[in-house]
């Protein structure tokens, strides 16, 4: 990254990384990054052109065949070098994290811890693109199963994870043999090229991965380019939905994570401390930009009140500040543009009739008025018909839904057109087991709130939270990089002066 004096004040220049450098943006386009907890202009980050981004392509298709063609023993190595390295550098790449996303510190480890894992379950690569093998399918003949590199893959990736999120897509794509480019979020891109540095640092070979920064133009480059073989993204449910249709249009293999509206149900008979605690952690947590926050509350039979008034009591004592402050347990939101729209979705939640508990648009956090803050708000009395409760707000926002019984939660919940995470609090099993089985959503907790599923399972919604057939990392993530090819052997020692014109039946 470089510095540039601009207005008579340092902004930085954020570089793109391809072929093993950084690379300066041609002078094109460029997007502005700012720190969330001062409202200041941070970087100018270049958006790349459809020619730069190209070039990425070109240094990851010129990669492939050599890394292809690496034994999966020593792609691991690689990955275990930088694990290391990511490690060492974990409080360096958190510190960028907050500075560009505004969660608080230990929020931003604990991205990259996650993110770690599906490194440390890549490292695991070997065992993972094991075949299958079936001695003697036929007389004198054998069959079995290798899986091998699609070729380059292009990642895609929202503002709200900026180190993990790449991490459920890289690691496992070029463990199995593939090259990658990575376009990050515009928003906070500069995470991505530590992690391009500490991978080269391992001793990745330059273009496996490369990471070219941009918007539209750079993706719409990337979907049309027909070197590119697969592609992963996530971000809102629109931009997924255009990007599977689109990138399948092309003939690619894609996988396209969406947005999330995520129910946390409330049973009259759970543990309303636990549950309590569950819920503003994962409503307010990373102040509610998850794609696996809770947003909606779904207060069962006489629990609501109580539930209420005590989530009111913890909501309105949220410590709300800079990301780098100790003790917050909120930081600001990305964006004064987010920013705004979440407020707008609050007047709209009073204007709809929802009843707001706690409204945190007072909030003045000392010395940062221009920071992108934003105080907790509880809205009780939600209706499924509201915009607040159909729509992805994606902020510090919490909306309880009433609702008479077990069956009235499992049908609201089911009805919703997001259906990434949900979790159920209750003591009963049998409620408990009824839910998960019965829960039309891809991942599901029982009396745990964000049920994120650890790097060796895969992570993935259903209905219009995912795009696809394969979630990512995990078992899903091994298939979703490789493609699957099965051979048929036989080494007769003498030929048998036969064409056979029916089908073989032994
Ligand atoms: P976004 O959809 O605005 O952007 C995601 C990516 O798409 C970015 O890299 C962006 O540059 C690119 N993009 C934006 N507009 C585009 C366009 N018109 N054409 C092509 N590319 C475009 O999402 P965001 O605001 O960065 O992230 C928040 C969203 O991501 C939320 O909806 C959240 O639920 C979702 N998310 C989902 C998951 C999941 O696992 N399902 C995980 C994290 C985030």
């Amino acid at each position: 990254m470089s510095s540039i004096l601009s207005g008579g004040s340092a902004v930085a220049q954020i570089d793109h990384f391809i072929n093993g450098q950084r690379v300066a943006g041609s002078g094109g386009r460029r997007g502005e990054v700012f720190d969330p907890a001062s409202g200041r202009l941070a970087a100018h980050v270049p958006l790349a052109s459809a020619a730069e981004t190209a070039a990425a392509v070109a240094a990851a298709a010129a990669a492939l065949p050599a890394w292809a063609e690496q034994t999966p023993l020593r792609r691991a190595r690689i990955l275990f070098a930088f694990r290391e390295l990511l490690e060492r550098h974990l409080d360096e790449l958190a510190a960028i994290v907050t500075a560009e996303h505004g969660k608080v510190l230990d929020d931003a480890r604990g991205e990259i811890i996650r993110g770690m894992e599906v490194v440390e379950f890549a490292c695991g690569i070997p065992q993972l693109l094991k075949g299958e093998f079936s001695g003697q399918i036929g007389s004198g003949v054998d069959s079995w199963s290798m899986r091998q590199p699609v070729g380059v893959c292009a990642g895609i990736t929202p503002f709200n994870f900026p180190v993990m999120v790449p991490m459920w897509m890289w690691p496992v794509a070029i463990a199995c043999g593939n090259t990658f480019v990575l376009k990050p979020s515009e928003r906070d891109p500069s995470a991505s090229l530590l992690v391009a540095e500490l991978l080269a640092e391992a001793g990745l070979p330059a273009g496996v991965f490369n990471v070219v920064h941009g918007d539209k133009e750079a993706v719409d480059a990337l979907l049309h380019d027909p070197r590119v073989a697969a592609v992963s993204f996530v971000g809102s449910t629109p931009i997924a939905e255009y990007i599977y249709a689109t990138g399948c249009a092309q003939g690619k293999r894609v996988q396209a994570l969406g947005g999330a509206k995520n129910h946390l149900v409330v049973m009259p008979d759970a543990d309303l401390d636990q549950a309590v605690d569950a819920l503003v952690g994962a409503a307010y947590g990373s102040a509610g930009e998850r794609c696996m926050a809770i947003s909606v509350a779904v207060a069962v039979g006489e629990v609501a009140d109580e539930l209420v008034e005590r989530l009111a009591q913890r909501v309105r004592t949220l410590q709300v500040g800079p990301g780098t402050a100790p003790g917050m347990e909120m930081g600001p939101l990305v964006t004064r543009p987010h920013l705004d729209k979440v407020r707008s979705y609050v007047a709209l939640g009073v204007a709809e009739g929802a009843q707001l508990v706690v409204d945190g648009r007072g909030l003045a956090v000392d010395g940062h008025a221009d920071g992108f803050f934003l105080g907790g708000c509880l809205f009780d009395r939600v209706t499924p018909a509201m915009r607040i409760y159909r729509e992805e707000i994606f902020g510090p926002v919490l909306g309880v839904v009433r609702v008479p019984d077990f069956e009235a939660a499992l049908a609201l919940v089911n009805a919703h057109e997001f259906a990434n995470g949900t979790a159920v609090f209750t003591r009963s099993g049998h409620t408990a087991r009824e839910f998960a089985r019965r829960i039309e959503v891809g991942m599901v907790g029982v009396n745990v709130p964000i049920p994120v599923p650890m790097a060796f399972h895969s992570f993935g919604g259903w209905k219009r939270s995912l795009f696809g057939d394969h979630a990512m990392h995990g078992p899903d993530g091994v298939h979703f990089y490789t493609r699957l090819k099965t051979v048929t052997g036989r080494w007769p020692k003498d030929a048998d002066g036969m064409a056979h014109f029916a089908m073989p039946t032994h």
